[in-house]
């Protein structure tokens, strides 16, 4: 498909950086493939905006996937990380910052007694799997299609729907002995679960899910799902695993625990945590989580673990985020949720607005959307040309169907009013797409 508009200082980024790195970005869904056109190189951010390579302005309503909750270059989290940088970088010893970087953590969400700080959402899932089997004694993990974890290679396995299957690879370089272990069932389905514990008796290490899934869009978890998990769980010797990297700081002060109050034995954090720095952290029952070395035998470390500079990002962060700041985050999603729909609507464009908290996004089509299978029933092709409608009018969205939208207590008036301003014509080019 061509695109009226272009980026050319983007484009010519793009070229370079495709001689160099594979696809030409670091991260897949960067390189707009599920979307098609130019990636947009940006420059800055500030607030609630982003500015490209072309020179164009954007509202932002990805937030770097969610970190960056206060909007961009937030005075008191870049005086926080310059004080920090100007102290040094990395020292690979403890330092005051990462104790008070888990102090804040475990003071949010009870569930949490001890926590290990990590760099990245993936290392958090893949430690937290780690322990889990570690401390059972068992190899089999339990996931959800349509949830995703990062890029663990246990995790990354999502094949076969339906009831309780074997995982296969979903990714060459994925082996079987490793998705092996993994049983991949249908979100949102308890009875699934129910079957693979009576399948597996003795041998399930864990059940892991999003706290409430971002990553297949936005699917809340039914009532009752998450404490069916706890309690499933609980009768079986297996362990609880919330994944709250998404969640985790953005749908409440304490995350989607928070919202439900269901206590995981163990959690994982990231994204807001950071600060827009790589800092993340698993962590969760104090008798779990002494099988971790070096108070217990579960090996796991890093030589950038509780950096410095990324803890003074992520402690500001956390400390700006009190019950005005999520109100605020909570009414911006309110008020865009219902500019979204009432503008497709006006089309005539079936659609579900799906919202978990403060979370949400736009799925093409007016069915209900339970798991992955129902998410991908939606006309993906609506999607793609309202987001280069929004693209072109300077509103930056996630460019996948499949994502969650994020928005920021920096998204002010002004950005609602720009927003605003181009949904109509992007309803319009939804309605007039053709697949
Ligand atoms: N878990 C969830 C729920 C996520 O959304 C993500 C990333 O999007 C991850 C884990 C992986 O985090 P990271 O990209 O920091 O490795």
């Amino acid at each position: 498909m061509a695109y009226s508009y272009e980026a050319p200082v983007s484009q010519s980024l793009f070229d370079r950086a495709s001689a160099v790195t594979p696809g030409g970005v670091n991260s897949p869904v960067r390189a707009f493939r599920a979307v098609g056109g130019t990636p947009r190189f940006m420059v800055s951010g500030t607030g609630p905006y982003l500015t490209d390579a072309d020179g164009r302005e954007y509202v932002d309503l990805v937030c770097s996937w969610g970190p960056m909750i206060l909007g961009h270059s937030h005075p008191e989290v870049i005086a926080a990380v310059q004080e920090a940088v100007s102290r040094g970088t990395s020292f690979g010893t403890p330092g005051e910052g990462e104790v008070a970087l888990a102090e804040e953590i475990v003071a949010r969400i009870e569930p949490v007694e001890r926590v290990r700080l990590v760099s990245s959402g993936t290392e958090a899932t893949m430690s937290a799997i780690r322990l889990a089997r570690g401390f059972t004694g068992r190899a089999k993990v339990v996931k959800f299609a349509g949830c995703y974890h990062g890029h663990v290679d246990a995790l990354l396995a999502a094949a076969g729907s339906g009831v309780a299957t074997f995982g296969l690879p979903d990714t060459p370089g994925v082996t079987g002995a490793t998705a092996g272990d993994t049983v991949v069932l249908p979100y949102n389905d308890l009875d699934a679960v129910r079957a693979a514990f009576a399948a597996h008796p003795g041998e399930i290490a864990c059940v892991i899910t999003e706290a409430s899934p971002g990553n297949m869009g936005v699917v809340p978890p039914a009532d009752g799902f998450n404490a069916g998990l706890k309690e499933l769980c609980a009768a079986n010797g297996a362990l609880y695993i919330s994944d709250e990297v998404m969640t985790g700081f953005r749908t409440s002060k304490a995350g989607w625990y928070g919202v439900d109050g269901v206590r995981p034995d163990l959690m994982t954090f990231g994204k807001v945590m950071g600060g827009g720095f790589p800092a993340a952290a698993f962590g969760g029952r104090g008798d779990v989580m002494a099988h971790l070395a070096p108070a217990g035998p579960v090996y796991q470390a890093g030589t950038l673990s509780g950096n410095p500079v990324a803890t003074a990002a992520g402690l500001a962060q956390l400390r700006l985020l009190d019950d005005a700041a999520y109100a605020k985050i909570d009414a911006v999603s309110a008020e865009l949720r219902s500019l979204v729909g009432d503008a497709l609507t006006k089309e005539g464009v079936a659609h579900t607005v799906s919202a978990a908290s403060n979370m949400f996004s736009v799925f093409f089509t007016d069915r209900p959307v339970r798991n992955y299978d129902d998410a991908k029933k939606q006309d993906v092709f609506r999607f793609t040309a309202f987001f280069h409608s929004m693209l072109e009018q300077g509103v930056y969205l996630p460019p996948s169907a499949f994502e969650s939208w994020f928005v920021s207590t920096a998204h002010d008036e002004r950005a609602i009013e720009r927003i605003a301003a181009a949904l109509p014509a992007a309803a319009r080019a939804a309605s007039e797409a053709t697949a």
